[in-house]
Order: structure tokens, then C-alpha cells, then sequence
């Protein structure tokens, strides 16, 4: 073989080793670096989903919470339009069981009940803002109606335990279409503007389903059975004097939990945002 080929061929050679070894490269589009705009709108410091603020804890606290760091499956109980003459025998499985809650209460039902409001932020329970009013119409026709309505709650929550309450829960949930009917796009704008102001608002991602019609006991635990994932659960369920079944589940819901390594938790501002997708 001669000089000359053998030369063609090796440079043929490290010509094909360098395509092959930058094929990746030649294959990869290019990322293009954009200056990020230091003037960020405002809704975007309030991101959908926060993240729990994390502590550091000493060895011997981390290991009383293993369970928890292992599973990190938390139940959050929510009951919605209380407080009932059923929110005393709820409050009694609580302490009995000693598992935190989250109420989010209607306003025309606390003066027959503000006792039952401050036994449950007493007891160590969250107590939230749903509505005054509960009026579809009413708080979905304008948005200074639902700040009205919510202005109203707050005073009554805070003239009752002295502390201001920033977890809300909207009517219908935040992915209600009913609004649609009072006024468009009132529930992005109302959503925006709790977030700007220091309000955190809640939904929930297990249905016990007991909002509609009257279930029965065994159906309430199996909805919530079957829903119950790992990460926040955040339970619906509803503290009105038609919703018996939801008490007497309360027990085995909570047995249940218990026995499957999840963590009962109340909602504070630092809980982990479950929120619906916006449909108005
Ligand atoms: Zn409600």
C-alpha cells in the first residue's frame, strides 16, 4: 500500500471519529438564552403550587417523623358550609382520635353557632373563610360583591378567635362553571386577586362525594378510599345538619388512614396548594 492512501485513509478515519463523536451535538438544537425581564408581573410571584417551607430538624425530631418522610402521604380533612349542630360530635371524633382539621364556614350559620367556631380554632383546628352569604348569584355577579361577602366572613371569624383567617375556599371550588352564568371570567379575576393579597385559596383532590344527594356511610368511605393517593390529600367533605353519614364515617376514614401510614394535617398558608384548573 502506498504512502499516499495510507495517509487519505487515516485522515478519512479521524474525520469520521470526529463527526460520530459530535453527532449528538450536530443533532442537539440550540438553546437560545433569553434575558429574563427583571419587571416579572406579580401574579407570577405567586405561583399555583408553593412548596411547603422546609426546617431543619434535629436527628431525634426527624426520627419521631419517619413515617411521614417515608410515605409522604398527608390526609387533610376539610369539612365546607359549617358549622351544623353535627360540627360538636365532628370536633369530639377529632380530639378523640387527635386529628386536625379544616373548616371552612359559612357566615348565617355562625351566630346560632360561634361557640362551636371557637371550640374548633381552640382545639387546634383550622378555621377558614368560605363565604357569608353562599350565594352563587350574588358573589359571582361582581367581584366587589365576593370581596364584600368575603370581608364579612373574616370580620365575623376573627371578632370570634381574634385571629385573621387567609384560607379560603370558593364557593363551588375554583373550577366552578356556575359563575360563567353572572358574570364571565369573574373567577380568574376574583383567583388573581386573592393571590395578591395574601389570601391562599384552596380546592381538594378527593371527592367523598357526600355534596350530592344522601350516601350512605360505606359509600362516603369508599369514595374516599378509593381516591386517597400519595402526597396531599385534601378531603372534601360537608358539615351541614343534612350530612349524618359524613360523621358517622369519620371514624373509619380516619382508622383507615391511620393504619395505611398517612399523616393528618390542618391547612395552614405553607400547605401545598391543591387547586382545580380555572374554567371561568
Ligand atoms: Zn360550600
Amino acid at each position: 500500500m502506498n504512502k499516499e492512501v495510507i495517509v487519505k485513509a487515516m485522515v478519512l478515519i479521524i474525520f469520521l471519529i470526529l463527526i460520530i463523536s459530535n453527532v449528538n451535538y450536530i443533532l442537539t438544537p440550540k438553546i437560545e438564552i433569553v434575558k429574563i425581564d427583571p419587571e416579572i408581573p406579580r401574579v407570577f410571584n405567586n405561583p399555583t403550587i408553593e412548596l411547603p417551607i422546609k426546617t431543619i430538624k434535629s436527628k431525634a425530631e426527624r426520627e419521631a417523623n419517619i413515617p411521614s418522610i417515608i410515605s409522604d402521604k398527608t390526609i387533610y380533612l376539610t369539612f365546607d358550609d359549617g358549622p351544623s349542630y353535627l360540627t360538636n360530635d365532628i370536633l369530639d371524633i377529632l380530639q378523640k382520635e387527635k386529628v386536625p382539621a379544616t373548616f371552612f364556614v359559612i357566615g348565617n350559620h355562625i351566630d346560632e353557632h360561634s361557640n362551636i367556631v371557637n371550640r374548633a380554632y381552640a382545639e387546634g383546628h383550622t378555621v377558614a373563610l368560605h363565604s357569608f352569604t353562599h350565594n352563587y348569584k350574588y358573589i359571582y355577579s361582581n367581584e366587589n360583591n365576593y370581596f364584600n361577602d368575603l370581608k364579612l366572613i373574616d370580620d365575623k371569624v376573627y371578632r370570634i378567635t381574634g385571629h385573621h383567617s387567609y384560607i379560603v375556599r370558593l364557593p363551588g371550588g375554583s373550577s366552578n362553571t356556575v359563575s360563567k352564568k353572572y358574570n364571565k371570567g369573574i373567577v380568574t379575576r376574583i383567583t388573581s386577586t386573592l393571590n395578591n393579597n395574601s389570601y391562599y385559596y384552596f380546592d381538594w383532590n378527593v371527592d367523598s362525594g357526600d355534596a350530592s344527594g344522601k350516601l350512605t356511610k360505606e359509600q362516603i368511605i369508599h369514595n374516599i378510599k378509593l381516591n386517597l393517593h400519595h402526597g396531599s390529600n385534601i378531603v372534601l367533605m360537608h358539615d351541614t345538619s343534612a350530612k349524618k353519614s359524613t360523621v358517622e364515617a369519620l371514624p373509619e376514614i380516619i382508622k383507615y388512614g391511620k393504619e395505611n401510614g398517612y399523616t393528618f394535617a390542618r391547612i395552614t398558608k405553607n400547605t401545598l396548594k391543591v387547586r382545580h384548573q380555572i374554567n371561568n
